[in-house]
């Protein structure tokens, strides 16, 4: 009976030591760019990273040429990846969806004026000094930047063309759709220009993620 208490006193042996947990994981410390270009080639994206891109001023860091997303573009564009994975976001949450919503079809192609351009920004004041040939620069564009591109409008499942210039202001479905379009778009990018903003975005959407903030719609 006293050598029971005396076990019952002891308890079980000591535990070993559990073993020293392993280490962190490296491999989920992935580089911005590589996760972003994994991002597009995960998006079905046609493109092709160039490395450090442009001259002076309007140098960018490990932009792609990108020619279409999910959707078709009417010609490529250099853009950062970032930019480039937003507007695949854009294509897929905004403008699909927006396109089954008012047309119950889907856009087929992305119709764009331009991405990357070295140029200053574009108001009504510098493109008149310009004229003049009275120009003192101005601040980069974001286009400079590769973070801007100028939309023109879309192509439907059924060859039907939505366009910015010919519907923003006519109304109807398609003036509907690219209403809504620039609304949402305003979630999505940091500046949204529309035509309601003014001349120099008669025929154009222009979307940017640059630092700062404007919804011109
Ligand atoms: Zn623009």
């Amino acid at each position: 009976m006293a050598l029971l208490a005396l076990l019952a006193a002891c308890g079980s042996p000591p535990q070993p030591p559990p073993p020293a947990s392993p280490e962190p994981p490296t491999a989920g410390l992935v580089d911005p760019d590589t996760a972003c270009l994994r991002d597009l080639a995960a998006a079905n994206a046609t493109f092709q990273p160039l490395g450090s891109f442009g001259r002076g001023s309007c140098r960018i860091a490990n932009p792609v040429r990108i020619s279409g997303g999910p959707l078709a573009w009417n010609h490529p564009g250099i853009l950062t990846c970032r930019m480039a994975r937003t507007l695949i976001h854009f294509e897929t949450d905004v403008v699909q969806p927006l396109a089954l919503k008012h047309f119950h079809q889907a856009v087929v192609r992305i119709d764009h004026f331009g991405t990357y351009d070295c140029r200053v920004r574009r108001t009504e004041t510098t493109v008149a000094a310009n004229r003049l040939g009275t120009s003192k620069g101005g601040r980069l564009s974001e286009h400079a930047m590769g973070r801007a591109i100028d939309l023109a409008g879309f192509e439907l499942a059924d060859g039907t063309v939505v366009s910015v210039k010919k519907d923003w202001h006519a109304g109807g479905q398609r003036g509907a759709f690219l209403h809504e379009v620039a609304r949402a778009s305003c979630r999505v990018f940091n500046v949204v220009l529309t035509p309601n903003h003014d001349r120099l975005h008669q025929d154009h959407i222009h979307l940017d993620i640059g630092p700062n903030t404007l919804c011109g719609y």
